[in-house]
């Protein structure tokens, strides 16, 4: 996506899609800086950029490790199977993907979905650091292990996910990524639990 068509909605695409691309100022310029950023490899393979999408004030932040060939296609996060699978967990809270803010560590897709690799998180760490900045939420909720280590470079997922740490003043929580709940049938009853705290923590700091 470059910025000159970067923001235009697929021809025929459904209404919630419109809803998606919906953006406000500040997200207008740094995404448009995406748009036109050749910072690392990755900038090669994509299609389009996958900046983020939802609310810039909300109190919830996802964020995931990186587009796959859907994102890529569309240029929104959490659109193709995982998407719909945090779609669902986020409605058994109350909550629907305007509600909260959306992204990924790395920005472009990753070639045939491999896990992005650390000079690739470190040039694209500044557009997150900004959108944490923009939307300053109370709670993180990290979406595997790529952003998990983010806060906790030396954890194991499954030792750490679900549980709240406050850091520089916001609660970081390591949860599954939607993808392996859907590949490991056992995992989504732990996801669904994890977004139940997440619904819980959220209700105490209204
Ligand atoms: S992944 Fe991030 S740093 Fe790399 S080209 Fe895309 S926007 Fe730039």
């Amino acid at each position: 996506m470059t910025t000159e068509d970067w923001g235009q909605i697929p021809i025929g695409a459904p209404d919630d899609l419109h809803q998606l691309y919906k953006i406000e100022q500040p997200f207008i310029d740094l995404y448009k800086r995406i748009a036109d950023c050749p910072a690392c490899e990755l900038a090669r393979f994509r299609s389009k950029t996958v900046p983020g999408s939802g609310s810039k004030t909300s109190k919830l932040m996802l964020i995931g490790e990186g587009p796959g060939q859907k994102e890529d296609e569309l240029g929104l996060p959490f659109v193709g199977r995982s998407g719909q699978f945090l779609e669902k967990m986020l409605l058994s809270i109350g909550l629907s993907r305007q509600d909260v803010y959306i992204t990924n560590v790395v920005k472009c897709r990753p070639p045939d979905n491999r896990d992005p690799h650390s000079q690739e998180i470190n040039a694209c760490d500044n557009f997150l650091q900004e959108q944490i900045a923009i939307v300053n939420p109370t709670m993180i909720a990290t979406l595997g292990r790529i952003s998990m280590s983010i806060w906790f470079p030396n954890e194991k997922i499954s030792q750490i996910h679900g549980e709240v740490k406050r850091i520089d003043g916001r609660l970081i929580m390591p949860m599954y990524h939607p993808a392996a709940a859907l590949r490991n049938g056992s995992l989504r009853k732990t996801v669904q639990e994890d977004f139940l705290k997440i619904e819980k923590i959220l209700m105490e700091t209204k």
